[in-house]
């Protein structure tokens, strides 16, 4: 048996109390989630999601770059005002460098993968105030969406809140309603 049939047995045992078929398209409460792929994260239990509450974004590290296709979308077509970004402790994208994985791609595969960025980072806090400061800087987005970054810290389940002040300071009018929050905590 995949893992793939276990996982369509527990889809079985899911929609047969299933009672959420007439929730709106729109996330209700009008944020996108943007976070790591990492299977220690579940989104829904670390921020108290519920069906229909926010988008979910996740790529490997969380990267703004790699998700602004979905964010314009969530944002013109769905209506989220909100975006929290959310790397974490012992990610994957702090063990390698884009050439380290350009040369393992083409040992294992023969492919050549050119110039792709795998947006890698070595440092967690940099990588998030480097989304951070991306999605504010892009004209792509709501002039006047709320963006807050975070590290999720895969031993405790907390989130502590980074400091992108700097960032801030630049923004001036998206200042206000960033300010404060050292941290807030997972349930
Ligand atoms: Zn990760």
């Amino acid at each position: 048996m995949s893992t793939i049939d276990e996982l369509l047995d527990a889809n079985q045992g899911y929609a047969r109390t299933f009672d959420r078929g007439n929730l709106p398209l729109p996330p209700a409460r009008r944020i996108a989630i943007l976070t790591c792929m990492d299977a220690r994260i579940l989104p829904s239990r670390v921020l108290g999601l519920e069906e229909g509450d926010a988008h979910v974004i996740r790529n490997a590290g969380g990267r703004a770059r790699d998700a602004l296709r979905s964010l314009i979308i969530s944002q013109r077509l769905l209506g989220t005002r909100e975006v929290a970004v959310i790397h974490h402790t012992d990610c994957g994208m702090l063990t390698f460098n884009n050439r380290e994985l350009r040369e393992k791609v083409k040992d294992d595969l023969g492919s050549d993968t050119g110039e792709f960025d795998f947006l890698p980072f070595q440092d967690l806090n940099e990588s998030v105030r480097e989304d951070v400061e991306f999605l504010l800087a892009t004209q792509l987005l709501n002039q006047d969406t709320l963006i807050r970054g975070f590290v999720y810290d895969v031993r405790t389940g907390r989130l502590r809140e980074v400091d992108v002040g700097a960032t801030l300071a630049s923004t001036e009018e998206r200042a206000e309603g960033q300010k404060g929050g050292e941290a807030i905590t997972a349930p």
